[in-house]
């Protein structure tokens, strides 16, 4: 379809045929009775005796957040900074997501953090998981982080005790340790979900969500070798977004018979991936992780650089939209919104002839097109995942926008046809428009009683994303109201991280007992923020999903949590670098 209105009429159609009134509250929090679809499938908790302690640094999250902000905590000469960690290891994402087939969708040498400093070479260009948990355990070795660590410990309350000034960490171990600093870095896409389909509790057969894969049910491992378990068994995967594209090349491989529920297909780029040419990384100069990061975070914002060094979808979906722009002279936002639609509509083209070229069977191509813009959903890169449908042991069970009508005890109901399933794979993602709370799994209680929650009613209130009025010494490590990159979430933290660092430095150096920013510098911010008016996930036009609260219009709090630099990342960056090498730290008190 190359006419412009027939497609926007056509997308329309798509995207509301998806529109359902229930939006985020579709989904099931795997409590109560789901509450074993969280358990840790890798690491048996070590028994210990309950902590008591007080250090001066406390993390909440051992994922590449806690990583880096830990690695520079250490090099800033904070010694004593303990990461406590839900998880039976570091590696977060990684520590989680094992599933066949995953990888990073960034390329490694941006993606994976302190390459230099670990002393790393990716093996490919984008690395597969298990290299990337073992090199989450190698910056914990090379930064000393485990001495410390709780592993296996889920935080459940922080408490600010004004009369000590510390922050009382209390775990689901009966800890109640005690820390001067404290910063929580749990992750935007931390808390797996369910799909909320009548009758999911009465299934019988097996079933797991795709970051506790099971393995011993399975066979197989997250290296990528055969699921030797499942060759006489009929399995069904729920879900199509980017965790399904990675993992059901194994599964169409090793099953019996896999059935693919899919709701709404994801846009299927070329991935291209290869191996490093070890000769090739010899050459690169000290300091070359922080270019390559810049140079990418330049492109694939909008940005003009010599050279292209990450050389991906990411970079070329950028350039392709900017160009646009560039060659329509039309700089009005009407002009620009127009060039990136443009852009967009030939990408996609492009994206619908590839399933085409793949596809064999005609009505399976049909079903796998993707009829929106590309950045409405994350979008995706994969040689191998359309390929798997001319197995004829995979069948994809295309549910028109709908989604699955009914599970009952044997399997699946759809368009009133009854699928036989020995096991339901959910591929259902992860929470992002819950609250703050509710997504890290434990309240942060401040000054006099005030909870994080109570405080963000409204949205998101702080100072760059990090520092937050009425709970003194405490930071955030994560992309929110600061460079907001969703492109490269690791880059945000590792900015993040180098900011935490030069503030501990400061108050070690000045014998600083108390942090805070004030209620004017905070309110000016989120108010520079507003008025740039960049936010992620707000397109209502879009199909719907978690990138834009399921089709909702966000409310004023939901916008709040997403909102980035105006000015983008690059120039926030910059912004952040200054503010924290200048030595003021503007905006915050100390005492
Ligand atoms: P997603 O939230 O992207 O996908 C969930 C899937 O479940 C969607 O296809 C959704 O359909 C489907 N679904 C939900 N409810 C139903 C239902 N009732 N019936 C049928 N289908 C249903 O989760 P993922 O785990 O795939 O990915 C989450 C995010 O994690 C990604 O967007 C990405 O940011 C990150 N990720 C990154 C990777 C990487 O960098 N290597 C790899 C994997 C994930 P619908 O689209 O219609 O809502």
């Amino acid at each position: 379809m190359t006419d412009t209105t027939d497609l926007r009429e056509k997308y329309r159609a798509e995207r509301d045929k998806r529109l359902r009134a229930d939006g985020n509250e579709q989904y099931i929090e795997p409590t109560g009775a789901f509450a074993h679809y969280l358990e840790d499938p890798y690491v048996e908790p070590t028994p210990r005796p309950p902590l008591n302690d007080e250090v001066t640094f406390a993390f909440i999250g051992g994922g590449f957040a806690g990583l880096v902000a830990g690695a520079r905590l250490k090099q800033a000469g904070i010694d004593d900074v303990r990461i406590i960690e839900k998880g039976g290891d570091f590696g977060g994402t990684w520590y989680w997501n094992r599933y066949p087939g995953a990888m990073c969708d960034t390329a490694s040498m941006v993606y994976m953090p302190l390459l230099e400093e670990v002393g790393h070479m990716p093996g490919h260009k984008y690395a597969f998981a298990p290299e990337i948990l073992e090199h989450c355990r190698n910056i914990a070795n090379t930064f000393d982080l485990y001495d410390n660590a709780c592993l296996s410990t889920e935080v459940t309350q922080l408490e600010w005790d004004e009369a000590t000034s510390r922050w009382i960490i209390r775990t689901n171990r009966g800890d109640e340790m005690r820390a001067k600093f404290v910063a929580v870095g749990t992750g935007p896409l931390h808390r797996p979900k369910l799909p909320g389909i009548k009758g999911i509790e009465s299934f019988t057969g097996h079933s797991f969500h795709t970051s506790r894969w099971d393995y011993e049910y399975t066979g197989g491992n997250p290296a990528g070798a055969l699921l030797d378990k499942l060759g006489d068994k009929r399995v069904g995967i729920i879900g199509t977004g980017a965790t399904s594209v990675q993992c059901i090349p194994h599964l169409a491989k090793a099953c019996g018979e896999l059935k693919v529920f899919q709701r709404t297909p994801s846009s299927i780029d070329v991935r291209a991936n290869h191996e490093t040419d070890p000769d090739w990384f010899e050459t690169l100069e000290p300091g070359w992780q922080q270019k390559w990061l810049l140079n990418f975070t330049t492109l694939q914002t909008g940005g003009f650089t010599d050279e292209d060094l990450v050389k991906d979808g990411w970079t070329d979906l950028a350039q392709r939209i900017r160009d646009q722009v560039v060659a329509s002279g039309d700089f009005t936002p009407e002009g620009m919104a127009k060039a990136y639609h443009d852009s967009d509509d030939v990408k996609m083209n492009e994206i619908r002839a590839r399933v085409d070229e793949i596809i064999s069977d005609p009505a399976t191509a049909e079903a796998l097109k993707p009829w929106y813009r590309q950045l409405c959903k994350r979008p995706c890169f994969h040689d191998e995942y359309l390929d798997s449908y001319n197995n004829p042991n995979v069948h994809l069970v295309d549910t028109d926008g709908r989604g699955v009508e009914r599970i009952d005890e044997s399997g699946v109901w759809v368009n009133g046809t009854h699928h036989e399933l020995d096991c339901i794979i959910y591929a259902s993602g992860f929470e992002v428009g819950t609250s703050f709370a509710r997504r890290s799994g434990f309240e942060t209680i401040g000054r006099d009683g005030q909870t994080l929650s109570d405080k963000w009613v409204d949205g998101m209130m702080s100072l760059h994303g990090i520092h937050v009025h009425g709970f003194p010494n405490m930071f955030i490590v994560g992309p929110s109201q600061g460079a907001n990159l969703i492109s490269n979430v690791p880059h945000n933290l590792t900015e993040r991280a180098l900011t935490l660092a030069a503030i501990m430095r400061h108050a070690t150096d000045n014998d600083i007992d108390h942090i805070e920013v004030t209620p004017e510098a905070e309110a000016a911010w989120v108010e520079r923020l507003e008025k740039g008016g960049r936010t992620f996930g707000n397109d209502p036009d879009c199909t719907p999903g978690y990138y834009n609260n399921e089709g909702h219009q966000a409310d004023p709090s939901a916008t709040r949590n997403f909102l980035g630099f105006p000015e983008g990342p690059v120039a926030y960056f910059d912004y952040i670098a200054q503010w924290r090498s200048s030595g003021a730290f503007e905006g915050l008190t100390f005492a």
